[in-house]
C-alpha cells in the first residue's frame, strides 16, 4: 500500500492544493481526492488519509517536487533501525540515487503539520527519506517517477542487505557514483512500462491460483 500524491498543476503552485491518491495501484483513478493545504478536501469523496502533512510540508519546502509517495515498505523498516545506512548499490540509479538515504528518528504517524516539517527538514534536497520504523517518503517528478523509484529504492535495499549477509560490501566510490551519474540516462519510461508488466503478469498468476484453490 502506498500513498501517492500529485501537485497541483497551478505554474504558481503552492501547497495549498494537491490531488491526492489514495490508492495501491498509481494507474486507477480510484479514491482521488483534491486536498487544500490543511487536509480539507476541496474535491472528490472521502476522508484524507491521516498522514497527508507529509505531502504538503514537503510541496511546501522544495518547489521542485511534483509527486511525493509514501509506504509502510518492509526494506525501509529494516534500514530505518539497522545501524547500516542505506547506500546506494545500483550504478544505473545514480542520476538520482547517489547518496545514503537518511533517516527521519520521529516516532510515529506523522499526523500533523509540524510532524510533516520534520520529515520535510530531514528529507531536504534528498530523493528519499527513511521513517524510523515506519516506512520511506520518495520525491520525484510524476507518479511515474516516485513510483519507479520507490521500487528501485526497495530493491537496493534488498540487494544490499544479501551483500552484507554475505560477508560485506565492495560500495561504489563517489568517481564512480559521478560517472554513471553522468553517463546514465534520465528518465524511467522503460522502468515504468516494465513494471507495469511485472504487476499485470503477477496479478494473472494470483487469479489462477485463487481458480486453483477453489
Ligand atoms: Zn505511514
Amino acid at each position: 500500500m502506498a500513498l501517492v500524491t500529485l501537485a497541483s498543476e497551478s505554474p504558481t503552485r503552492t501547497a495549498s492544493s494537491f490531488p491526492l491518491a489514495g490508492a495501491t495501484c498509481p494507474h486507477s483513478h480510484q479514491g482521488l481526492l483534491r486536498l487544500g493545504e490543511t487536509g480539507n478536501v476541496l474535491a472528490g469523496e472521502g476522508r484524507p488519509p491521516v498522514e497527508w502533512p507529509i505531502h504538503s510540508s514537503i510541496y511546501r519546502s522544495r518547489p521542485d517536487v511534483n509527486a511525493v509517495l509514501h509506504s509502510h515498505s518492509p526494506m525501509s523498516k529494516v534500514f530505518s533501525l539497522s545501524s547500516q545506512p542505506l547506500q546506494p548499490v545500483y550504478g544505473i540509479s545514480a542520476p538520482w540515487l547517489s547518496r545514503d538515504i537518511p533517516v527521519c528518528r520521529l516516532l510515529g504517524i506523522v499526523a500533523t503539520e509540524d510532524a510533516g516539517a520534520q520529515v520535510a527538514a530531514v528529507l531536504g534536497d534528498g530523493p528519499a527519506v527513511l521513517l524510523r520504523a515506519h516506512g520511506s517518503v520518495v520525491v520525484g517528478s510524476s507518479v511515474e517517477d516516485v513510483t519507479v523509484r520507490a521500487v528501485v529504492l526497495e530493491r537496493a535495499a534488498a540487494a544490499l542487505q544479501q551483500m552484507l549477509a554475505m560477508g560485506g560490501v565492495q560500495h561504489l566510490t563517489p568517481e564512480e557514483l559521478t560517472n554513471w551519474a553522468e553517463t546514465t540516462p534520465e528518465g524511467h519510461q522503460k522502468t515504468w512500462e516494465f513494471l507495469l508488466e511485472e504487476s499485470r503478469l503477477l496479478s494473472k498468476r494470483v487469479a489462477r491460483e485463487r481458480e486453483w484453490n477453489q
